[in-house]
């Protein structure tokens, strides 16, 4: 854990606006913010969260895949931790007594802070606690992942839904959302938290029908400078790929329909910049008019 001085430097001498979280009549005293980190790529960061961060009195960041976001732009003497080793009632005892020393006071997470980030819990406390609470949006790492490999989530007439899930390990799945429930849909799934679990993956989609030759992309550290790995396989080869391609953590998992379309020779385009098709913007072109 890295302790510095907890000294705030002066929202002046950083040349951040001062209306920055005013605009919509919110004061930032004493505020703790859950500021989604994104992906991996400092750059991924919001503009809104950069700017928090670089005026931050303090900030808890959760483990190494966000640190260098966090230490990129925090000012010097601000008070940052890593959360890795701590528990629950450590980060939120971390959090509140920071907020009672610091206007601004940070949570940065991986990805975006709804999605498998424990938000409701470290925020319950802090609402008993009285101290205000702001969320912040990231890119969440099945973006990134389906960015790194030029994919489309949706594609017309192939897929229109997107399941964000995991497969149960230590958490186990709330009725009806087991993997073999979820994938009857044949859409596209985007599995968190899941990359030692292939071969349940594997098998729940080939009992929810899925062929052998389905697309699976797969993304370790999706965005990261330098580490990100893609794997292309199908439902029958994706165990081995990744296996040989050493990918056992931080990963993204994508089984849709979609995969690979951009090799595609028939692809069903987007109604919206048909020329057949009118909307608020655009006037259809009838056949034959020039
Ligand atoms: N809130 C995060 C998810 C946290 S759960 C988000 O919105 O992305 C952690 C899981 O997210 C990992 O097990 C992995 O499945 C996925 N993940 C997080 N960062 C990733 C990255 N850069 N590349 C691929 N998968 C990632």
């Amino acid at each position: 854990m890295t302790e510095c001085s907890s000294s705030e430097t002066p929202r002046s001498a950083l040349g951040e606006p001062s209306n920055l979280s005013t605009a919509d009549g919110v004061t930032d005293a004493g505020t703790v913010w859950f500021v989604g980190a994104g992906p991996g790529d400092p750059e991924l960061l919001t503009v809104k969260g950069r700017d928090l961060i670089a005026r931050a009195g303090a900030i808890l960041f959760a483990g190494s895949l966000v640190s260098e976001a966090a230490t990129r732009w925090a000012p010097g003497g601000c008070d940052i931790a890593d959360s890795k080793g701590m528990t629950h009632e450590e980060i939120c005892t971390w959090l509140i007594d920071r907020a009672r020393r610091h206007q601004t006071v940070i949570r940065l997470q991986t990805g975006d802070p709804s999605l498998y980030g424990a938000l409701i819990e470290m925020v319950q406390p802090l609402d008993a606690a009285g101290i205000p609470v702001r969320v912040v949006p990231g890119v969440s790492s099945a973006f990134a992942a389906a960015a790194a490999g030029v994919e489309s989530l949706t594609l017309p007439e192939v897929s229109q839904t997107v399941i964000l899930t995991r497969v149960a390990g230590r958490t186990p799945m709330p009725e009806g959302e087991d993997l073999v429930s979820l994938a009857r849909h044949h859409c596209t799934l985007c599995i968190f938290l899941s990359i030692t679990l292939l071969s349940t993956i594997q098998r729940d989609l080939r009992e929810a029908g899925w062929p052998e030759d389905s697309p699976i992309l797969v993304v370790h550290k999706a965005s990261w400078p330098g580490e990100e790995k893609i794997v292309r396989a199908t439902l029958a080869t994706v165990r081995d790929a990744c296996r040989a391609a050493k990918i056992v953590t931080q990963s993204m998992i994508i089984a849709s329909p979609t995969v690979g379309a951009r090799q595609w020779e028939t692809l069903v385009r987007s109604r919206l910049y048909d020329a057949s098709f009118t909307h608020r913007f655009r006037r259809a072109v009838k056949p034959g008019a020039s």
